[in-house]
């Protein structure tokens, strides 16, 4: 999609999680994909029009692309989308669940998001580090487990990887979150080892690629409750609980 136009925007349906904005093919149409971004969990394709392209996977969505001579023509159940590009590729947008979406978004709307405004640093990144969780995490009196879900903490970490890396950290996702920060906003040791812990299985994730190893790969926590802990020399059980609505998983032995 880099650098080549879109020619033709095909909507097989009206909306994905919500309806599709208003001549939105109409505005992509002839516009030009200055470069592909991503931000949390979001794709951002700035247009040569000004506007910015969002979308996202949703739980189920996925993206496939496609040579224009080699396309059969005939859309899959749950193709909702196909953007043929002037590079002759077909990328095609499909989602069972639908809870994928797809924006396009003014220069203003684009600093207004409610959502892209106010994310937090990424989690891979150099600005993301111990200072900064704790910086954020200071005075909070939600558990540890919420902190890491608020999109303004850190962006992009869903359920998963938070219970991951809160074992990977030895830190119970009970835990009250200012607790990892001194009383000025300082990193506590808790605070260097889950700023560490977050980038090691966003990285371990990321190295597993394809999505039959994602499938089979075995989580330390997420989705094991009833199982021994993993960690070496720990005889606890893999307990389970709900936490603002979302399962938790942890080891109530070496999470503390
Ligand atoms: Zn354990």
């Amino acid at each position: 999609m880099k650098g080549a136009r879109f020619v033709g925007v095909v909507l097989r349906r009206p909306d994905l999680r919500t309806a599709f904005p208003r001549r939105f093919a109409a505005r992509l149409k002839g516009q030009t994909v200055v470069r592909l971004d991503r931000r949390a969990k979001y794709l951002l394709a700035p247009l040569s029009s000004g506007d910015t392209l969002l979308m996202h996977l949703g739980m189920s969505g996925s993206f496939s692309v496609a040579r224009a001579a080699d396309a059969s023509g005939r859309a899959g159940a749950h193709d909702h989308v196909a953007f043929h590009m002037s590079s002759g590729a077909i990328v095609t947008f499909n989602d069972p669940r639908r809870f994928g979406l797809m924006d396009l978004l003014t220069p203003r709307q684009l600093i207004d998001h409610p959502t892209l405004s106010r994310l937090g640093p990424e989690p891979l990144s150099a600005a993301f580090d111990a200072a900064a969780l704790a910086r954020a995490c200071r005075g909070r009196k939600t558990s540890l487990k919420a902190a890491l879900l608020d999109q303004r903490v850190v962006a992009g970490l869903g359920n998963i990887y938070v219970s991951e890396a809160l074992h990977v950290a030895r830190l119970s996702p009970q835990r009250r979150a200012s607790t990892i920060a001194t009383p000025s906003g300082g990193p506590r040791p808790a605070a260097f080892r889950l700023a560490a812990a977050i980038k090691q299985v966003l990285g371990d994730a990321m190295r597993r690629r394809s999505k039959a190893r994602y499938r089979s790969a075995r989580f330390r926590v997420y989705d094991r409750a009833g199982e021994r802990c993993l960690r070496a020399n720990c005889a606890g059980v893999i307990a389970q609980r709900t936490q603002a609505g979302r399962t938790t998983y942890y080891c109530p032995v070496c999470q503390k």
